[in-house]
């Protein structure tokens, strides 16, 4: 059993989902591969040309992280474009979306049903309603270092069901049994009932055996 790291950026890492940046060499573990909404000015059609074809890598088990951010000097629309086209790609790969989201909600919601694959919002830590309103629309969510401190987070983390959820440390730097120690606590489970259930959940992603 692993403690898997649903998002991270650490190139070294064995277990979790790898975030592949912009034409990097993918490492040779699960990865996902996506555009940011940072890089939405920036990205070009040879980029996205190359997405087309990393995501059809077979370690390549999601596409983002992607998505929209409201405290970015980035028109919505611009971004909205961006991220219909990653939605759309998703889809012909049959493949989930890892999605970052910042004050952008409603939008996201917008967006669930153009989807046809699993939703995943990585590095939820916002407020409850923003999360019942997720959870009503069948977003997973992926929780990360907040967890640690952010004690409404964690009443909400206690309510949240446990076969919609994910844990991460995304770019930060701190051992992943931390969290699931803390949530396991919080959920008055053990923690290796945690891991298996999170072993369950990563069916979405037809993989097998975990890495
Ligand atoms: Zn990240």
């Amino acid at each position: 059993m692993t403690y898997f790291d649903f998002h991270h950026h650490h190139f070294q890492k064995t277990t979790g989902i790898y975030n592949l940046g912009v034409e990097e060499t993918p490492p040779n573990l699960y990865f996902s591969a996506g555009i940011h909404p940072n890089l939405t000015m920036h990205y070009t059609e040879q980029q996205f040309n190359w997405l087309n074809e990393i995501t059809k890598h077979k370690n390549c088990i999601a596409i983002g992280e992607c998505g929209l951010d409201g405290l970015i000097n980035i028109a919505d629309e611009l971004q909205e474009d961006l991220f219909e086209r990653q939605i759309e790609l998703a889809n012909e790969r049959n493949k989930p979306l890892i999605i970052h989201c910042v004050r952008r909600f409603p939008q996201l919601i917008h967006f669930r049903k153009k989807a046809k694959v699993p939703m995943i919002v990585h590095g939820f830590n916002k407020r409850k309603t923003i999360g019942e309103e997720l959870k009503k629309h069948d977003f997973y969510l992926s929780f990360g270092k907040s967890v640690l401190q952010n004690v409404n987070l964690q009443e909400f983390v206690k309510e949240f069901p446990i076969d919609k959820l994910f844990l991460e440390t995304d770019d930060s730097d701190f051992d992943i049994q931390l969290l699931y120690q803390k949530v396991s606590d919080l959920k008055n489970l053990k923690v290796e009932n945690l891991m298996e259930q999170i072993q369950e959940n990563l069916q979405i992603f037809n993989i097998s055996p975990l890495k």
